[in-house]
Protein backbone atom coordinates (compact mmCIF):
# COMPACT_ATOMS: atom_id res chain seq x y z
CA UNK A 1 0.00 0.00 0.00
CA UNK A 2 3.31 2.42 0.48
CA UNK A 3 3.54 2.05 -3.50
CA UNK A 4 2.36 4.63 -5.89
CA UNK A 5 -0.18 1.37 -7.07
CA UNK A 6 -0.79 0.63 -3.98
CA UNK A 7 -1.56 4.42 -3.17
CA UNK A 8 -3.39 4.63 -6.77
CA UNK A 9 -5.67 0.79 -5.77
CA UNK A 10 -6.54 2.73 -2.44
CA UNK A 11 -7.83 5.69 -4.04
CA UNK A 12 -9.89 4.07 -6.51
CA UNK A 13 -11.44 1.89 -3.43
CA UNK A 14 -12.54 4.84 -1.90
CA UNK A 15 -13.98 6.36 -4.49
CA UNK A 16 -16.16 3.09 -5.68
CA UNK A 17 -17.11 3.46 -1.77
CA UNK A 18 -15.26 -0.44 -1.58
CA UNK A 19 -12.86 1.41 1.56
CA UNK A 20 -13.52 4.09 4.08
CA UNK A 21 -10.80 6.79 4.55
CA UNK A 22 -9.41 5.43 8.20
CA UNK A 23 -7.06 6.70 10.11
CA UNK A 24 -4.74 3.24 9.04
CA UNK A 25 -5.76 4.51 4.73
CA UNK A 26 -4.68 8.11 5.48
CA UNK A 27 -1.44 6.78 7.14
CA UNK A 28 -0.47 5.26 3.48
CA UNK A 29 -0.95 8.35 1.53
CA UNK A 30 0.86 10.67 4.68
CA UNK A 31 4.21 7.99 4.25
CA UNK A 32 4.28 9.63 0.30
CA UNK A 33 7.04 12.01 0.19
CA UNK A 34 5.04 13.86 -3.01
CA UNK A 35 8.95 13.26 -4.33
CA UNK A 36 7.13 12.25 -7.90
CA UNK A 37 9.63 10.31 -8.76
CA UNK A 38 6.69 7.68 -9.67
CA UNK A 39 4.74 10.48 -12.23
CA UNK A 40 8.48 10.60 -14.35
CA UNK A 41 9.34 7.08 -14.13
CA UNK A 42 5.51 6.12 -15.18
CA UNK A 43 5.28 4.53 -18.77
CA UNK A 44 2.01 4.87 -19.54
CA UNK A 45 1.63 8.69 -18.03
CA UNK A 46 -0.37 8.53 -15.23
CA UNK A 47 -0.79 11.45 -13.25
CA UNK A 48 -0.14 10.53 -9.40
CA UNK A 49 0.72 14.35 -8.69
CA UNK A 50 -2.74 15.45 -9.26
CA UNK A 51 -4.27 12.24 -7.45
CA UNK A 52 -1.92 12.36 -4.38
CA UNK A 53 -2.52 16.03 -4.20
CA UNK A 54 -6.52 15.12 -3.91
CA UNK A 55 -5.87 12.39 -1.23
CA UNK A 56 -4.10 15.01 0.61
CA UNK A 57 -6.79 16.91 0.82
CA UNK A 58 -9.38 14.36 1.70
CA UNK A 59 -7.17 12.58 4.22
CA UNK A 60 -7.11 16.88 5.73
CA UNK A 61 -11.21 16.81 5.70
CA UNK A 62 -10.76 13.39 6.77
CA UNK A 63 -10.65 11.55 10.32
CA UNK A 64 -9.66 13.71 13.01
CA UNK A 65 -5.29 13.46 13.18
CA UNK A 66 -4.22 12.24 17.28
CA UNK A 67 -3.91 14.90 19.27
CA UNK A 68 -0.17 15.19 19.44
CA UNK A 69 -0.12 15.30 15.25
CA UNK A 70 -2.91 17.72 15.28
CA UNK A 71 -0.76 19.69 17.89
CA UNK A 72 2.15 19.35 15.55
CA UNK A 73 1.00 20.40 11.98
CA UNK A 74 -0.91 23.44 13.86
CA UNK A 75 2.55 24.62 15.38
CA UNK A 76 4.48 24.29 11.67
CA UNK A 77 1.76 25.81 10.04
CA UNK A 78 1.35 28.48 12.50
CA UNK A 79 4.98 28.91 11.93
CA UNK A 80 6.19 28.08 8.72
CA UNK A 81 4.59 30.66 6.26
CA UNK A 82 4.63 33.54 8.31
CA UNK A 83 8.04 35.83 7.47
CA UNK A 84 7.25 37.69 10.58
CA UNK A 85 6.96 34.73 12.58
CA UNK A 86 10.14 33.08 11.07
CA UNK A 87 12.58 36.13 11.98
CA UNK A 88 11.52 35.49 15.45
CA UNK A 89 12.71 31.76 15.27
CA UNK A 90 15.66 33.38 13.10
CA UNK A 91 17.02 35.14 16.03
CA UNK A 92 16.20 32.51 18.65
CA UNK A 93 18.07 30.07 16.77
CA UNK A 94 20.92 32.71 16.45
CA UNK A 95 21.15 32.71 20.17
CA UNK A 96 20.74 28.75 20.61
CA UNK A 97 23.42 28.74 18.09
CA UNK A 98 25.65 31.38 18.92
CA UNK A 99 25.99 31.08 23.29
CA UNK A 100 27.10 27.73 23.09
CA UNK A 101 23.21 26.25 24.19
CA UNK A 102 23.32 23.95 20.75
CA UNK A 103 26.82 22.30 21.85
CA UNK A 104 25.25 21.71 25.43
CA UNK A 105 22.49 20.86 24.37
CA UNK A 106 24.18 18.07 21.83
CA UNK A 107 26.55 17.00 23.76
CA UNK A 108 23.93 16.10 26.58
CA UNK A 109 21.84 13.99 24.80
CA UNK A 110 18.63 15.57 25.78
CA UNK A 111 17.33 15.91 22.24
CA UNK A 112 17.89 12.07 21.15
CA UNK A 113 15.41 11.69 24.47
CA UNK A 114 12.80 14.06 23.06
CA UNK A 115 10.38 12.36 20.62
CA UNK A 116 11.45 12.12 17.16
CA UNK A 117 10.02 15.12 15.10
CA UNK A 118 10.91 17.60 17.92
CA UNK A 119 14.23 15.90 17.62
CA UNK A 120 14.09 16.60 13.82
CA UNK A 121 13.35 20.24 14.35
CA UNK A 122 16.80 20.88 16.10
CA UNK A 123 18.72 18.32 14.00
CA UNK A 124 17.48 20.12 10.34
CA UNK A 125 17.99 24.33 12.24
CA UNK A 126 20.16 26.20 9.55
CA UNK A 127 23.55 27.52 11.16
CA UNK A 128 22.31 30.68 11.52
CA UNK A 129 24.87 33.54 10.76
CA UNK A 130 24.70 36.90 12.30
CA UNK A 131 24.82 38.21 8.66
CA UNK A 132 21.01 36.62 8.02
CA UNK A 133 19.76 38.86 11.23
CA UNK A 134 20.93 41.98 9.41
CA UNK A 135 20.32 40.79 5.57
CA UNK A 136 17.02 42.31 3.98
CA UNK A 137 14.79 42.11 1.35
CA UNK A 138 17.58 42.79 -1.44
CA UNK A 139 17.35 46.17 -3.54
CA UNK A 140 15.89 45.90 -7.19
CA UNK A 141 18.71 46.27 -9.85
CA UNK A 142 19.00 47.51 -13.08
CA UNK A 143 20.08 44.94 -15.99
CA UNK A 144 24.32 45.47 -16.95
CA UNK A 145 24.39 46.01 -20.51
CA UNK A 146 21.32 45.64 -22.84
CA UNK A 147 18.16 44.50 -20.92
CA UNK A 148 17.04 41.18 -22.11
CA UNK A 149 14.06 40.99 -19.83
CA UNK A 150 12.39 42.70 -17.12
CA UNK A 151 11.31 40.05 -14.11
CA UNK A 152 10.09 40.51 -10.57
CA UNK A 153 11.63 37.98 -7.51
CA UNK A 154 9.50 35.52 -5.77
CA UNK A 155 11.31 36.23 -2.43
CA UNK A 156 9.65 33.02 -0.59
CA UNK A 157 8.86 33.42 2.88
CA UNK A 158 11.37 29.73 4.58
CA UNK A 159 13.88 30.93 1.52
CA UNK A 160 13.83 34.65 2.25
CA UNK A 161 13.84 34.64 6.12
CA UNK A 162 16.53 31.69 7.10
CA UNK A 163 18.38 32.05 3.17
CA UNK A 164 18.74 35.43 2.34
CA UNK A 165 21.97 34.99 0.84
CA UNK A 166 20.11 32.96 -1.90
CA UNK A 167 18.08 36.02 -3.15
CA UNK A 168 20.72 37.93 -2.99
CA UNK A 169 22.86 36.20 -5.42
CA UNK A 170 19.77 35.33 -7.60
CA UNK A 171 18.94 39.29 -8.27
CA UNK A 172 22.96 40.06 -8.59
CA UNK A 173 22.87 37.08 -11.43
CA UNK A 174 20.29 38.34 -12.99
CA UNK A 175 20.94 41.98 -13.44
CA UNK A 176 24.55 40.40 -14.35
CA UNK A 177 23.13 38.37 -17.31
CA UNK A 178 20.84 41.61 -18.17
CA UNK A 179 17.93 41.19 -16.63
CA UNK A 180 16.03 44.45 -14.81
CA UNK A 181 15.27 43.19 -11.57
CA UNK A 182 12.19 44.06 -9.53
CA UNK A 183 11.70 42.79 -5.98
CA UNK A 184 8.32 43.28 -4.69
CA UNK A 185 7.98 43.92 -0.94
CA UNK A 186 5.13 42.29 1.11
CA UNK A 187 4.93 38.96 -0.86
CA UNK A 188 4.43 36.54 1.82
CA UNK A 189 4.23 32.52 1.41
CA UNK A 190 3.43 31.39 -1.97
CA UNK A 191 1.31 28.16 -0.26
CA UNK A 192 3.21 25.60 -1.42
CA UNK A 193 4.11 23.81 1.93
CA UNK A 194 0.28 24.00 2.67
CA UNK A 195 -1.10 22.64 -0.69
CA UNK A 196 2.12 19.92 -0.50
CA UNK A 197 0.69 18.73 2.90
CA UNK A 198 -3.36 18.99 2.04
CA UNK A 199 -3.97 22.49 3.39
CA UNK A 200 -6.03 23.59 0.35
CA UNK A 201 -7.93 26.41 1.57
CA UNK A 202 -4.38 28.00 3.43
CA UNK A 203 -2.64 27.11 0.38
CA UNK A 204 -5.41 29.24 -1.70
CA UNK A 205 -5.37 32.18 0.69
CA UNK A 206 -1.70 32.60 0.38
CA UNK A 207 -1.08 32.46 -3.51
CA UNK A 208 -3.97 34.64 -3.87
CA UNK A 209 -2.42 37.19 -2.04
CA UNK A 210 0.70 36.60 -3.99
CA UNK A 211 -0.79 36.98 -7.16
CA UNK A 212 -2.57 40.33 -6.49
CA UNK A 213 1.22 41.25 -5.53
CA UNK A 214 2.86 40.54 -8.33
CA UNK A 215 0.26 40.39 -11.51
CA UNK A 216 0.31 44.11 -11.94
CA UNK A 217 4.07 44.18 -12.33
CA UNK A 218 4.85 45.07 -15.99
CA UNK A 219 7.57 42.42 -16.31
CA UNK A 220 8.10 39.41 -19.00
CA UNK A 221 8.79 36.74 -16.40
CA UNK A 222 8.27 35.93 -11.97
CA UNK A 223 11.08 34.49 -11.13
CA UNK A 224 11.78 31.81 -8.34
CA UNK A 225 14.81 30.03 -6.58
CA UNK A 226 13.10 27.70 -4.78
CA UNK A 227 12.07 24.13 -6.43
CA UNK A 228 9.02 23.70 -4.39
CA UNK A 229 7.90 27.18 -4.81
CA UNK A 230 8.25 26.65 -8.45
CA UNK A 231 6.22 23.87 -9.23
CA UNK A 232 3.49 25.44 -7.34
CA UNK A 233 2.93 28.60 -8.46
CA UNK A 234 3.24 27.04 -12.63
CA UNK A 235 0.25 24.70 -11.22
CA UNK A 236 -1.59 27.37 -9.01
CA UNK A 237 -4.86 27.45 -11.13
CA UNK A 238 -6.04 24.23 -10.19
CA UNK A 239 -6.94 25.08 -7.15
CA UNK A 240 -9.76 27.64 -8.63
CA UNK A 241 -11.75 25.03 -9.99
CA UNK A 242 -15.45 26.62 -9.98
CA UNK A 243 -13.93 30.44 -9.44
CA UNK A 244 -13.78 31.75 -13.45
CA UNK A 245 -12.02 35.03 -12.64
CA UNK A 246 -8.93 33.38 -10.47
CA UNK A 247 -8.55 30.51 -12.55
CA UNK A 248 -7.63 33.43 -15.50
CA UNK A 249 -5.98 35.08 -12.80
CA UNK A 250 -3.74 32.38 -11.71
CA UNK A 251 -3.05 30.96 -15.31
CA UNK A 252 -1.95 34.13 -17.04
CA UNK A 253 0.02 34.40 -13.75
CA UNK A 254 1.57 30.89 -13.81
CA UNK A 255 2.48 31.50 -17.79
CA UNK A 256 5.17 34.05 -17.05
CA UNK A 257 6.18 31.86 -14.06
CA UNK A 258 10.61 30.51 -14.25
CA UNK A 259 12.81 28.55 -12.19
CA UNK A 260 15.99 30.86 -12.12
CA UNK A 261 17.96 27.99 -13.85
CA UNK A 262 15.25 27.92 -16.36
CA UNK A 263 15.40 31.35 -17.11
CA UNK A 264 18.94 32.00 -17.28
CA UNK A 265 19.38 28.58 -19.43
CA UNK A 266 17.15 29.97 -22.03
CA UNK A 267 18.74 33.41 -21.92
CA UNK A 268 22.31 32.11 -22.56
CA UNK A 269 25.32 32.96 -20.85
CA UNK A 270 26.65 36.81 -21.75
CA UNK A 271 28.32 37.62 -18.29
CA UNK A 272 32.23 37.14 -18.01
CA UNK A 273 32.63 33.74 -15.65
CA UNK A 274 35.70 33.67 -13.26
CA UNK A 275 37.33 29.42 -12.78
CA UNK A 276 35.83 28.24 -10.06
CA UNK A 277 38.36 25.27 -8.98
CA UNK A 278 35.74 22.71 -7.17
CA UNK A 279 34.32 19.85 -7.30
CA UNK A 280 30.15 19.87 -7.50
CA UNK A 281 27.84 17.27 -6.59
CA UNK A 282 24.71 18.28 -7.93
CA UNK A 283 21.17 17.28 -6.34
CA UNK A 284 18.21 17.44 -8.12
CA UNK A 285 15.43 18.61 -5.61
CA UNK A 286 12.51 16.55 -6.72
CA UNK A 287 10.27 19.32 -7.15
CA UNK A 288 12.88 20.94 -9.96
CA UNK A 289 13.67 17.36 -11.42
CA UNK A 290 10.46 15.67 -11.31
CA UNK A 291 7.48 18.32 -11.04
CA UNK A 292 9.29 21.04 -13.42
CA UNK A 293 11.21 18.66 -15.61
CA UNK A 294 14.15 21.07 -14.93
CA UNK A 295 17.21 18.98 -14.95
CA UNK A 296 19.45 20.26 -17.68
CA UNK A 297 18.96 23.95 -17.14
CA UNK A 298 21.49 23.90 -13.86
CA UNK A 299 23.42 21.71 -14.79
CA UNK A 300 24.29 23.76 -18.08
CA UNK A 301 24.54 26.98 -16.04
CA UNK A 302 26.80 25.36 -13.82
CA UNK A 303 29.11 24.13 -16.77
CA UNK A 304 29.53 27.43 -18.20
CA UNK A 305 31.53 28.21 -14.63
CA UNK A 306 35.11 27.44 -15.99
CA UNK A 307 37.40 24.11 -14.29
CA UNK A 308 33.95 24.04 -12.37
CA UNK A 309 33.41 19.64 -12.05
CA UNK A 310 30.23 18.87 -11.70
CA UNK A 311 29.08 15.59 -10.45
CA UNK A 312 26.51 13.36 -10.84
CA UNK A 313 25.45 11.58 -7.64
CA UNK A 314 24.27 7.80 -8.24
CA UNK A 315 20.81 7.22 -8.15
CA UNK A 316 20.02 11.09 -8.48
CA UNK A 317 16.70 10.62 -9.05
CA UNK A 318 15.67 9.74 -5.78
CA UNK A 319 14.29 11.65 -3.15
CA UNK A 320 16.77 13.23 -0.38
CA UNK A 321 13.70 12.50 2.08
CA UNK A 322 13.32 16.85 2.62
CA UNK A 323 10.01 16.73 0.52
CA UNK A 324 8.52 19.73 2.14
CA UNK A 325 7.69 19.36 5.34
CA UNK A 326 7.72 15.90 5.19
CA UNK A 327 11.01 15.47 7.18
CA UNK A 328 9.59 17.23 9.83
CA UNK A 329 6.30 14.60 9.78
CA UNK A 330 8.03 11.91 9.08
CA UNK A 331 11.12 11.82 10.26
CA UNK A 332 11.98 7.91 10.70
CA UNK A 333 11.50 7.33 6.92
CA UNK A 334 12.91 11.02 5.93
CA UNK A 335 16.17 9.85 8.18
CA UNK A 336 16.10 6.55 6.09
CA UNK A 337 16.48 8.53 2.95
CA UNK A 338 18.71 10.98 3.74
CA UNK A 339 21.43 8.40 5.09
CA UNK A 340 21.02 6.54 2.10
CA UNK A 341 21.46 10.02 -0.36
CA UNK A 342 24.56 11.16 2.11
CA UNK A 343 25.85 7.78 1.33
CA UNK A 344 25.55 8.53 -2.60
CA UNK A 345 26.85 12.24 -2.46
CA UNK A 346 30.16 11.09 -0.29
CA UNK A 347 30.59 8.43 -2.64
CA UNK A 348 31.88 10.44 -6.03
CA UNK A 349 33.99 12.94 -3.11
CA UNK A 350 32.76 16.67 -4.24
CA UNK A 351 33.87 19.85 -2.36
CA UNK A 352 30.51 21.32 -2.35
CA UNK A 353 27.04 20.49 -2.79
CA UNK A 354 24.25 22.33 -4.76
CA UNK A 355 20.59 22.02 -5.14
CA UNK A 356 17.51 24.24 -5.70
CA UNK A 357 16.06 23.70 -2.67
CA UNK A 358 17.30 24.73 0.88
CA UNK A 359 15.18 22.04 2.24
CA UNK A 360 17.34 19.69 0.75
CA UNK A 361 20.49 21.24 1.41
CA UNK A 362 19.59 21.22 5.30
CA UNK A 363 18.51 17.78 5.21
CA UNK A 364 21.43 16.55 3.11
CA UNK A 365 24.03 18.15 5.70
CA UNK A 366 21.97 16.71 8.83
CA UNK A 367 22.69 13.31 7.29
CA UNK A 368 26.66 14.29 6.46
CA UNK A 369 27.34 14.96 9.84
CA UNK A 370 25.44 11.85 11.27
CA UNK A 371 28.49 10.53 9.18
CA UNK A 372 31.10 12.78 10.68
CA UNK A 373 31.28 14.60 7.44
CA UNK A 374 31.00 18.33 6.71
CA UNK A 375 30.53 19.89 3.29
CA UNK A 376 29.52 23.52 2.52
CA UNK A 377 26.64 23.62 0.70
CA UNK A 378 24.79 26.23 -2.13
CA UNK A 379 22.03 27.16 -4.07
CA UNK A 380 23.34 26.93 -7.90
CA UNK A 381 23.11 30.59 -8.58
CA UNK A 382 25.44 31.04 -5.10
CA UNK A 383 28.15 29.46 -6.84
CA UNK A 384 27.31 31.18 -10.69
CA UNK A 385 27.24 34.55 -8.45
CA UNK A 386 30.67 34.06 -6.61
CA UNK A 387 32.35 33.09 -10.62
CA UNK A 388 30.79 36.12 -11.60
CA UNK A 389 32.24 38.18 -9.12
CA UNK A 390 35.68 36.25 -8.90
CA UNK A 391 34.95 35.16 -5.03
CA UNK A 392 35.25 31.48 -3.98
CA UNK A 393 33.72 30.12 -2.32
CA UNK A 394 30.65 32.40 -1.71
CA UNK A 395 29.79 34.22 1.47
CA UNK A 396 28.76 33.12 4.77
CA UNK A 397 25.76 31.11 3.73
CA UNK A 398 22.47 30.19 6.04
CA UNK A 399 23.17 26.58 4.94
CA UNK A 400 26.72 26.10 6.78
CA UNK A 401 27.90 22.93 7.77
CA UNK A 402 25.89 22.35 11.05
CA UNK A 403 28.93 23.14 13.87
CA UNK A 404 28.63 21.19 17.38
S1 LIG B 1 7.08 8.53 -2.45
FE1 LIG B 1 7.48 9.52 -4.46
S2 LIG B 1 7.64 7.75 -5.88
FE2 LIG B 1 6.63 6.97 -4.03
S3 LIG B 1 4.41 7.20 -4.42
FE3 LIG B 1 5.04 9.05 -3.32
S4 LIG B 1 5.50 10.51 -4.99
FE4 LIG B 1 5.48 8.47 -5.95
Amino acid sequence: MDSPRGRIHLLRGLREGEIALTPAVARHFDRCLGCMACVTACPSGVRYDTLIERARVAVERGPRRALVDRLHRAALFALLPYPRRLRALLVALWVYARTGLRRLVRRSGLWGRLPARLAQLEALAPDVQWRDLVRAVPAPAAAQGTPRARVALVTGCVQGTFFPNVNQATVRVLAAEGCDVKVPRGQGCCGALSLHTGREGEARTFVRRLIARLEAEPVDFVVVNAAGCGSHLKTCASLFTGEEDWAARATAFAARVRDVSELLASLGPVAPRHPVRARVAYHDACHLGHAQGIRTAPRALLRTIPELDVLEIPDGEQCCGSAGAYSLLEPSAADEIGARKAGHVLAVEPDVIAAANSGCLLQIQKHLRARGASLPAFHPVEILDASLRGQWPPGPSGIEPGKT
